[in-house]
Order: structure tokens, then sequence, then C-alpha cells
């Protein structure tokens, strides 16, 4: 399997630029590309859309390409194989370098397609499903030189600066690490000791409703009294050091952006990493940073925020090396 895969901080309107090559002939199949989407949710708002381009080699007799006139349509002989290599496919390519926007690089959006995209060139393409995930927990970004603006870590290897906002690199660890522990139990709980009655609005009230399951998976917990008015007995653990009536403002704004989609506990739980996530403009001591990219290295996808948002940005010291005319 070969392709380009956008960045998903590069997405489009619609889903023509997705595009799966089957043994050479694009094809039509909506499960590859609900696997498409699948790979990238929830990096990206409901109403944008990656620009993919995957080629498939299948074995003649793994794949019928006789079911439609046009040839637009196949059948697999093992539909769910070849759906979950996409996926596998597609997050190897969200967790490359390459996705890392580059200062003074060419512009991502510049050329729609396979130059805004991951490159796999056929060399690599062998890696797209045999490297083990283990060779990611090298320190990439390098060494920590320390802190700029008191929001964004400096780091660098012999080739490369890396600036790391550490706001999405904090959410990043923290949405992996409490997703994780979901498997095993609801988030802890931390009990209000004054349950806090909130007036909302009919909206707003509906939309803690619709959210309620993943929200109090989390460790929200509501109670609804009749009338404008609904009570908030518990918060995330993570989350109890923010006034309650704020952090419930604050779910709701968040959860009303339509970008949010249909309530999911993914889409919940970025709300509550990116609100427990350490801000912008606090000064870190150095074992703190280090902490932090020592933890964003071993995340599954260490680049972009659960919100589809770059966390690192990198200057080249080729690049450097090229302004300050220093050939040897
Ligand atoms: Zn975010």
């Amino acid at each position: 399997m070969v392709g380009w895969a956008s960045p998903p901080d590069v997405t489009r309107g619609g889903r023509d630029d997705i595009v799966v090559i089957v043994n050479g002939r694009p094809v039509r199949d909506p499960a590859l590309l609900q696997a498409v989407l699948a790979a990238y949710r929830p990096l990206l708002p409901r109403d944008r859309f990656p620009q993919v381009v995957l080629a498939v080699t299948l074995a003649p007799n793994d794949v019928d390409v006789n079911v439609h006139p046009t040839k637009a349509w196949v059948r697999f002989r093992h539909p769910r194989v070849v759906q979950e290599m996409l996926v596998a496919a597609l997050h190897e390519a969200l967790r490359r370098p390459a996705v890392i926007p580059t200062f003074g690089g060419e512009p991502r959006e510049a050329v729609p397609g396979v130059e805004a995209g991951v490159g796999a060139s056929p060399a690599e393409q062998a890696a797209l499903f045999k490297e083990p995930a283990a060779s990611y927990a090298a320190t990439r970004f390098g060494r920590v030189l320390g802190q700029v603006q008191a929001t964004f870590i400096v780091a660098t290897t012999d080739d490369e600066v890396f600036f790391l906002d550490q706001h999405v690199v904090h959410e990043r660890v923290l949405f992996e690490q409490v997703r994780a522990q979901l498997d095993a139990a609801p988030l802890a709980s931390q009990a209000l000791l004054f349950p806090e009655t909130l007036e909302l609005g009919p909206a707003s009230r509906a939309l803690l409703e619709r959210w309620r399951g993943p929200l109090e998976r989390l460790g929200f917990a509501f109670e609804e009294f009749g009338g404008a008015a609904v009570v908030l007995r518990a918060v995330p653990t993570l989350l109890k050091g923010d006034e309650p009536k704020r952090l419930v403002e604050a779910v709701v704004e968040e959860l009303a952006d339509p970008k949010a989609g249909e309530p999911t506990l993914d889409r919940a739980l970025a709300f509550v990493a990116c609100r427990a996530a350490i801000k912008a403009n606090t000064p870190l001591a150095p074992e703190e940073m280090e902490r932090l990219v020592a933890d964003l290295e071993t995340t599954e996808t260490p680049y972009f925020c659960p919100h589809g948002r770059p966390i690192v940005s990198r200057v080249s010291m080729h690049d450097i090396r090229r302004e300050l005319k220093r050939t040897w």
C-alpha cells in the first residue's frame, strides 16, 4: 500500500480528494471511505475531510473487479482486512515526522493532493506496516533547551530545532492517558461539596442531555430539576480546580459548536484534556518540560492535538546553515 495523506490541519469541505486505487484502478467503496474517515477521527471536525490517495495492491484472487460494468465497484474477499490495513497505514502516516510543519518551508496548502500530504515513497511502503511502534519511543525531539514566552518548549536534535506548544503537548498526553484508563473504569470523579444549580437556556439543557453519556463517563454528574435548572453534582477530578459554573459554560460552548458533531467520548474527552492541560504563559521547570516531551514521545499521535491542531513546528538546521552561508 502506498499513497499520500494530508495532515489533519490541511482539510477540504468535501470528500472528492479521497481516492482509493485498487490494483491500478480507482474504486468506489463506501466501507473504505468510512475507514479513511475513521482513521482521521477525532482529528477532523465533522464537516472537514482529508486529502488521501492510497494505492492498494492485492493478489488478483483477493479482489473481484467484475461486479460492475465500469469496474468502479469491486468486491474484496476479505473486506475487513483491507479496511484495517488502510486504517493502520493512515495512522502510521499521521505519526510520521513529515507531518510536522516546517518553518520557512513550502506552505502545505499550496498544492492540494500529493505535495500537501505525507509522502510514503515506494521504498518506504514496507515500513508502513512493519515498523514496530517501539521505534517511536526514541527521543525524536532530542534535547530540551528551554522555554520561550513561557509557552513554547524548544528542543533540538543535530538536524532540527523543534518548537512545541506546551498546552497542546499536555492536551495530547492527557487525552491518550485518560483514554487508556477509561478502557478499565470510568474516570475519577470529584463530588461537589455543594451541588451547583445552574440556570440554563433550553438549547443548553438539550445539549447537555445529548452529551450526558460521554460527559458522565468522564466524571461529570448531572441531575435535572424541573424548569430551567440543571444540577451539577460532580466533576472530573482532573478539573476539580475549575469553578463549576464556568466549567459547564465552557462545556456548552465547546460542544454547541457544529464542529463537535455527534456526541462521542473522544470529543468530550478532548474538551476535558484541553481544559486540564497546562496553559500558555506558564513558566515550567526544566524537569517538567523534559517530562512533557518524553510523555509526548510515547503517544500514538504526537504531532496533533485531539482537535487536529499541530503540536510541533520545526526549523531545519540545514536551512539555518544555508541562511548563515556556513558551507563547512
Ligand atoms: Zn486541542
